[in-house]
């Protein structure tokens, strides 16, 4: 009952966002196209003109938007526009939602690095990356990762759950110590 409530609000918002986010589409789509003459055709401007488009057209998709052009050897999309490159999910985060705040990343949701589907994309920090990629086992956690060495899902069931700290102990191999801090958001402050 409750989740069908919050899905129903999660698409009412979704179809306000996908309201406002076409108008900004359509106008940086023209904005493009004006400033880049038919003189002054990039080789990549089709792939440029074929993610807008892409983006205008399937604001609802769900699903992972694979990039079908060049990649970087780690997977992102490539995209050159004015001679200089970009990753081609930053280039769809700007696209659909606006510029990105100083020395931040964008993240995906989906772990697909050739996606570009806004909706899989997020702002964060370097380390927000790093804690993804440890939550989501793409890196190792353990001795080598350093002092940290809870995760996301850790901390969540650390401060949802009734389990006794030595059972949580137990459960997430750490400190009896470490999950007491946890607990009292003296650590992972950032999480809610
Ligand atoms: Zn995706």
């Amino acid at each position: 009952m409750l989740r069908s409530r919050y899905n129903k609000k999660a698409t009412s918002l979704r179809k306000q966002w996908v309201a406002s986010n076409t108008a900004r589409l359509r106008r940086s789509q023209a904005m493009y196209l004006k400033r880049n003459s038919p003189r002054n055709v990039m080789p990549d401007k089709t792939a440029f003109v074929w993610i807008v488009e892409t983006l205008s057209n399937s604001p609802e998709c769900q699903e992972c938007m694979v990039w079908p052009f060049g990649t970087y050897p780690n997977g992102y999309g490539k995209l050159t526009i004015h001679q200089i490159k970009y990753q081609v999910h930053r280039i769809s985060y700007i696209i659909t939602r606006g510029s990105i705040p100083e020395g931040l990343r964008i993240l995906h949701s989906c772990d697909n690095p050739p996606c570009f589907n806004p909706l899989h994309l997020r702002v964060g920090t370097a380390k927000d990356n790093t804690q993804d990629a440890i939550t989501k086992g793409r890196m190792h956690c353990g001795e080598r990762s350093g002092p940290s060495k809870c995760t996301d899902e850790g901390v969540r069931l650390i401060r949802d759950s009734n389990l006794s700290l030595e059972e949580l102990s137990v459960r997430l191999s750490l400190t009896v110590r470490n999950i007491r801090r946890i607990r009292s958001r003296d650590t992972w402050k950032h999480l809610p």
